[in-house]
């Protein structure tokens, strides 16, 4: 691609970085944004410089939040003792909106991943494994999507609690393998953690 200008080569090189963002679709959403009115672009360089620099993670889940402790956390009238295991912010929307689950979340970050170099010490699971020995927790359910990454992570953690008083389930596969959780339907979602089975199970089948 050749550019007749330095600065709409950089902007394209940059909004090509982009999951899904070709070089082709970031010239045209570059082009776009120079027909916008200025004060467009500038809201929404700001929100995305705020968004890197002033973002939190709930210091007991992980979930983005823009307070120490997040909403869901703070909640009094949540189960404290039931935790779900999900990979990001994406996933715990999704059981929200099923309004079938009154636990907590514990987010990871991501899946164990060797492919990609993502091994167990760039997730959140030495955080979850101590909430578990601390004896707050009588249940854990695992959310994650059963790909081959997400049945790894699950095995991994499974193994850390080896030993601790605690139940652990995994969300009833309604969902077929590979679906990721955001895109299940809610009904389906829902169903699944209220008919989730107990985590040995799933190793058999
Ligand atoms: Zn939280």
């Amino acid at each position: 691609m050749e550019f007749s200008s330095k600065l709409l080569e950089e902007a394209v090189n940059e909004m090509s970085q982009l999951p899904g963002i070709g070089r082709r679709t970031a010239l045209r959403l570059v082009l776009h944004l120079l027909k916008q009115p200025e004060s467009q672009t500038v809201a929404l360089s700001k929100s995305l410089v705020d968004l890197k620099t002033e973002v939190k993670f709930c210091k007991n889940c992980h979930n983005i939040s823009d307070t120490e402790l997040c909403e869901i956390c703070a909640n009094k009238s949540r189960q404290s003792e039931i935790v779900c295991v999900v990979e990001d912010i994406r996933d715990v929307m999704a059981i929200e909106n099923t309004s079938q689950y009154r636990g907590l979340y514990h987010v990871l970050g991501g899946k164990i991943n060797p492919m990609e170099g993502v091994g167990p010490s760039q997730l959140t699971i030495k955080s979850l494994v101590d909430k578990a020995r601390s004896g707050e927790v009588k249940e854990i359910i695992f959310a994650l999507s059963s790909t081959l990454e997400g049945d790894t992570t699950n095995f991994y953690i499974f193994k850390q609690l080896e030993g601790l008083d605690i139940r652990t389930s995994t969300i009833a596969r309604g969902i077929s393998v590979g679906d990721e959780l955001e895109y299940a339907d809610e009904v389906t979602l829902g169903r699944s953690i209220t008919n989730r089975i107990p985590f040995e199970n799933s190793l058999k089948s």
